[in-house]
Order: C-alpha cells, then structure tokens, then sequence
C-alpha cells in the first residue's frame, strides 16, 4: 500500500471475531481503532471536526484551533490541524496519562492543564476562556457538537455494517461525550431498529445515577449527560467497574495478543455480562477505542 499522507490511514480499521468463550454461543466483534495513524477512534473526530469547521466557514488559513479533551481528542484533533497547518491548543485535566500530552505535543500541540479535581468541565471553561482571549479561534467542542456523534455515523458505523455482513444483535459502546455510542447506535437502528443499543460507564459516572468520583478507566464516563442522547434510545446502560474492565485488558494481551486500553476492557466485560442475557448465537458489536501502550505510566499491566 502506498500512501501519501498519514490522513490517508484514518478508518478502515479491522473488525475482529474474538476468539473467546461467551455465553451463549454468542459472538463478539471488536473494531480496533487503535490502528488509526494517531492511535485511537479519535483520529476520525479530529479529521472530521476540522473538516467540518473549513466547510463552515469557521476555521480559516491561520485560525487556531482550541479543544478541552482527555486525551485522544487532542491527539486526533492535533494531527489534522497539523495537516492543515494550524496552531492548535489542547486543555486537558491534568490526570490523563503522560504518554497521551505527550504525542499532542510532539505532534505540535500546545497544551494547557487544567486541575484534576476540575474535572473536564473545568477543562471546558478553560477552554472558553482561551477563546476569547485568542483573536481568530476556534472551538469544536466535541461535548455539544453535532459533528462529533456524525463523526461515526458517516464512518465507523457503515464500516461495521459492511465488515460484518450480517444482522447486528446488539451494539455496546462506552462514553466520554458520547458521540460514539449516539452516532453509531442511530445509524445501526436506522438499518436494523431490532439492534439493540447498550452504553458503558465506569463506576463514579453519573449515567445509571451512581455518584460521581474519580475512576481508572480512562477515556469513558460522564458528568453531565451528553446531549446526543436525547437523539437515540438507549436499550440498556451497564455501568462497569474498574477491576472488571482492567482484568479484560489483560485476559485480552495474555490470551489474543491484543492490547487495548481501559474503555475498550470495559466494552468487553459489558459485552460479556450481555451475551447472558441475550439468545443463542447473538452477534455483539463494540469497539475498541485505543492500545494500553498509551497507559504504561498508569501500570495497565500491573495489578
Ligand atoms: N475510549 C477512549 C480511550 C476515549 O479516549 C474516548 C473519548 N474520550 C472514549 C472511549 C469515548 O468516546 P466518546 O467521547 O465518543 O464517548
């Protein structure tokens, strides 16, 4: 494959067939998004936001983008501006793993911190604040954007379609601002309404009505409800907890040669957990959103 540009690797991701026991004679399959150039389903959000903004009209030759993220948004959104040539400046709560600031940084990014305990709605307002001291700037704001939940209803769900080829039981995704799981569930319904569609939280947020508090699963979990959820039904939310998600990213690299980071665990455990409630042969769709090598500094491997 010769290619031009790293835009070029982003989407056409594999879907895998697990080779692992569930319940029920189901299957599982996982779209490995940790094969995107940037390493995670994110590099799609980037690509498509900053599309998005020039067809706008929003983003000119010197706009600078601004973004509040975990992580892989920055990640995502870094590379595309810088495919584009535009500064870029990424708020992240100080508590995501070293090893992401550090790849929006090499990829030119610069980053602003914002206190952990702020949690990402201070990474939000910061954000805001930066916007309106930056003269031409802009915000996709991926946690209200409609970009973002179309991200993955115009890629990554026809994708699943077209790699699976057979009707989908059951589609289980985590959230953070929930465009994945809002995208890809209302695509999958349109072409099958007897899809059903499950989110995944971690312990500590808020979805099933728990209490909000801090969580190792990273990436996934909300503190407010996203506002793509008004638009989709949502058939069941499982909320998993830390230790469940962490034992999966390590069955999955002990035993598939696979490594995948937290949310991607905590898809699989809930995966699981569903195929005991759903018939004989149900097929189970999820994705993996990125690889536990961005997570080494958090010791993803060491119980
Ligand atoms: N997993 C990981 C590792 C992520 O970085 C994110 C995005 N924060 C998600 C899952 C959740 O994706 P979304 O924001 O589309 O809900």
């Amino acid at each position: 494959m010769l290619i031009q540009s790293v835009e070029q690797l982003i989407g056409h991701t594999p879907l895998i067939d697990l080779q692992i026991d569930v319940p029920n004679h189901s299957h599982i399959y996982a779209k490995l998004e940790m094969f995107n150039p940037g390493g995670s389903i994110k590099d799609r959000l980037g690509q498509y936001l900053i599309q998005d903004g020039i067809d706008k009209g929003k983003i000119n030759a010197t706009t600078t983008i601004i973004e509040p993220t975990a992580g892989n948004t920055g990640i995502g959104v870094a590379l595309a501006a810088q495919q584009h040539h535009l500064p870029s400046i990424l708020v992240v709560p100080e508590k995501f793993s070293y090893e992401k600031q550090t790849l929006m940084k090499a990829l030119g990014a610069k980053l602003i911190n914002t206190p952990s305990e702020d949690g990402i709605k201070g990474a939000i307002k910061k954000a805001r604040e930066l916007e309106a001291q930056t003269p031409n700037s802009y915000v996709p704001m991926q946690f209200e954007n409609p970009a973002n939940p179309a991200a993955y209803y115009h890629t990554l769900a026809p994708e699943l379609i077209e790699d699976l080829g057979q009707p989908i039981t059951a589609f289980v995704a985590g959230a953070g601002s929930g465009g994945t799981f809002a995208g890809i569930a209302q695509y999958l319904k349109e072409q099958n309404p007897d899809t059903k569609a499950i989110v995944v939280e971690p312990e500590g947020s808020i979805l099933n009505g728990g209490p909000a508090h801090a969580h190792r699963t990273e990436g996934i979990g909300v503190e407010f409800i996203p506002p793509f959820f008004d638009k989709v039904t949502i058939d069941e939310t499982m909320t998993i907890p830390d230790a469940d998600a962490f034992a999966q990213v390590r069955k999955m690299a002990a035993e598939q040669g696979l490594f995948i980071g937290s949310s991607s665990g905590a898809a699989l455990a809930a995966s699981l957990k569903l195929a005991e409630s759903l018939p004989e042969n149900s097929r189970i769709v999820t994705v993996f959103p990125d690889s536990s090598e961005r997570y080494m500094s958090e010791h993803v491997y060491e119980v």
